[in-house]
């Protein structure tokens, strides 16, 4: 029976294909021996992944009622229930608590044992209804395993399974990290979608990276769809179409190759000039994850890369790359820019971007150990990445772009670190560009409003809009709870953004906006008439934003600009940025 699911699509697009379902907790875990010390700190992270699944599944039973009638809602509630019971039973949590403690086991592998314990017993259950409910157990130790890869574990491999799957497998998970979807660059897939996430969490900004269809929070979507049905994804839409007939399949068909025939034709503005109408030049970068994004730069005709996020260098590994691994990396992005400015952002750990390894057993918060605050509490990791980046600085034109600044004291201590590995690097006569460009990211209000520090003691400016979004509305930028709050057009995070703009444009520093708004039509003439000239955004979107900025005349945008950062109804607002688009 054919039926469709709404949920936020954040990645555009059509995508016909066969739903493959996953879970980043796939059960494929990881095994690491824990230090006895941190035994008890591994019974902790196991206990929480426990208390937010239960959580889990009381928001899933009152969006049950909430959303379905009669008896669907029965059947669903019953599932709902016993996965509760399964959760409850001391059986399935208390064992791997003991195993943690007694075999010094990481919490997935103590689950996992214990999972295989029970599922051997189910075998031998004469009972249908009882052996039946093998598969719910499993599904319940999956929620586990998948709310502790959040909280400081391994991730989860996806199945080795995926590389021998068709192109036009669609993913259907319970939730993805980045680190899952990031291996989506080696094993393509046609499309993903989930339960969980929001619109700029870093899943989502994979999917746009990697140009696929993506939908996210579909809240059920997991215990909906079954094992190769064919689903249609539209992206733009936030559309799942489960198991369609001939007559939509059609329409569907003819509506992908429209949007692929759409973006073939953007191709031929890939080496015209990115300019307004009325001869302003607008820099248009790109950002990247891997090296191996390079060939999709060069695609777009960017004009460099304007954000590289290294950090994705660091996961899915139980070690973290050394000095010379990591130099490579970059010298390979620095010279295959040929001279192209090329933004390396240091390390931005944390938040839905774990490291895995034994050592690393608590993940942090948004509001956490993350990003640069991670590397000065970590000095020996971030003295080798930025050995490594300005090492590789005189291979291209290579800059170094700090995450996550909030306060002098930070600012000072970075450029104290950057300082100290160039000395090491002279004292060891390596070669490097003692005039290597250092910016910080603006993300967090606070840098924001205390502009005038960054100003002074950097060269350039990058504004993480995504972050500063999060911050400032207190909007957990993964959560599809809170995703319809997550506003770029509420007033504070307009006159933010716009105040660092007009700030750095009249200290003469640089400023470019790196977040998912640089990538954004709707945003983009918004953004010149607030005056930014400098856009990142993924390669993907790049050539709908030239064309957008080709047919934009900077004089008229103006008036409109200077109503908008007056208005306070956001019908309003949104009317007018209509009027700023027409
Ligand atoms: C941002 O916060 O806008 C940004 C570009 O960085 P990230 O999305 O990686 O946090
Ligand atoms: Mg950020």
């Amino acid at each position: 029976m054919s039926f469709t699911l709404h949920g936020l699509g954040v990645s555009g697009g059509i995508a016909i294909g066969h739903a493959h379902l996953v879970s980043a907790a796939s059960l494929e875990v990881d095994h690491y021996q824990i230090p006895e010390e941190f035994a008890d700190r591994e019974v902790q992270r196991f206990d929480k992944a426990v208390a937010q699944v239960r959580a889990e599944l009381d928001r899933l039973e009152s969006e049950i009622h909430e959303t379905h009638r009669g008896d669907a809602t029965a059947d669903m509630a019953a599932f709902v229930t016993v996965h509760r019971m399964i959760l409850e039973d001391p059986g399935f949590t208390e064992t791997p608590r003991e195993i943690i403690r007694r075999d010094q086991c990481n919490a997935e592998w103590a689950l996992k044992l214990q999972l295989d314990e029970i599922l051997t017993h189910f075998g031998e259950i004469s009972d249908e209804y009882l052996r039946e409910r093998k598969t719910d157990v499993r599904q319940v130790a999956e929620r586990v395993v998948a709310a502790l890869s959040g909280e400081g574990g391994q991730g989860s491999a996806l199945p080795e399974k995926l590389r021998e799957r068709a192109a036009d497998t669609i993913l259907v998970a319970h939730d993805l990290s980045p680190a899952d979807v990031i291996q989506f660059k080696a094993h393509k897939v046609a499309a993903f979608i989930t339960d969980l996430g929001g619109t700029t969490s870093h899943t989502a900004i994979l999917a746009r990276s990697l140009a696929i269809p993506a939908i996210v929070a579909l809240h059920a979507a997991r215990e909906l769809l079954h094992e190769d049905e064919v689903i249609i994804i539209d992206g733009t839409q936030g559309v799942v179409i489960v198991d369609p007939d001939e007559t939509i399949l059609t329409e569907y068909r003819i509506r992908q190759n429209q949007w692929l025939l759409e973006r073939q034709k953007l191709t031929r503005i890939k080496s015209a000039v990115a300019e307004t109408l009325d001869g302003t030049r607008i820099e248009l970068l790109a950002n990247i994850e891997l090296p191996d994004d390079l060939d999709a730069v060069r695609a777009s005709g960017a004009d460099g890369i304007g954000l590289f996020r290294s950090e994705f260098l660091f996961l899915n590994r139980r070690d973290t790359p050394g000095e010379d691994e990591q130099f490579e990396a970059y010298r390979r992005v620095a010279e295959g820019m040929k001279g192209k400015p090329v933004v390396i952002r240091t390390l931005d750990i944390g938040a839905d971007k774990t490291l895995a390894g034994p050592d690393q057993l608590s993940a942090s918060s948004a509001l956490g150990l993350r990003a640069i605050r991670y590397c000065l509490a970590e000095p020996a990791v971030f003295n080798v990445q930025l050995r490594a980046i300005l090492r590789a600085s005189c291979h291209g034109n290579v800059r170094i772009l700090i995450p996550m600044l909030a306060s002098y004291t930070e600012l000072r201590q970075a450029l104290a670190a950057v300082q100290r590995a160039k000395e090491q690097l002279k004292e060891e006569g390596r070669k490097f560009n003692d005039r290597t460009l250092i910016g910080g990211m603006i993300e967090v209000p606070a840098a924001a409003i205390a502009l005038p520090i960054f100003l002074k003691q950097l060269d350039f400016l990058s504004i993480g809009t995504n972050d500063l979004i999060q911050y400032t509305l207190a909007i957990d930028r993964t959560d599809d709870a809170v995703a319809h709050l997550y506003d770029p057009l509420h007033p504070a995070v307009l006159h933010l953004v716009s105040s660092i703009i007009r700030q750095a444009n009249s200290a003469g520093v640089p400023v470019a906006v790196c977040g998912e708004m640089a990538g954004d039509l709707m945003f983009t003439r918004l953004l010149l008439g607030l005056g930014l000239r400098d856009f990142s955004m993924h390669p993907a979107n790049l050539l709908a934003v030239k064309q957008r900025v080709l047919v934009s005349d900077l004089a008229s945008l103006e008036p409109v600009i200077a109503r908008i950062l007056k208005a306070e109804d956001p019908e309003k607002l949104r009317a007018l940025l209509e009027k700023l688009n027409a």
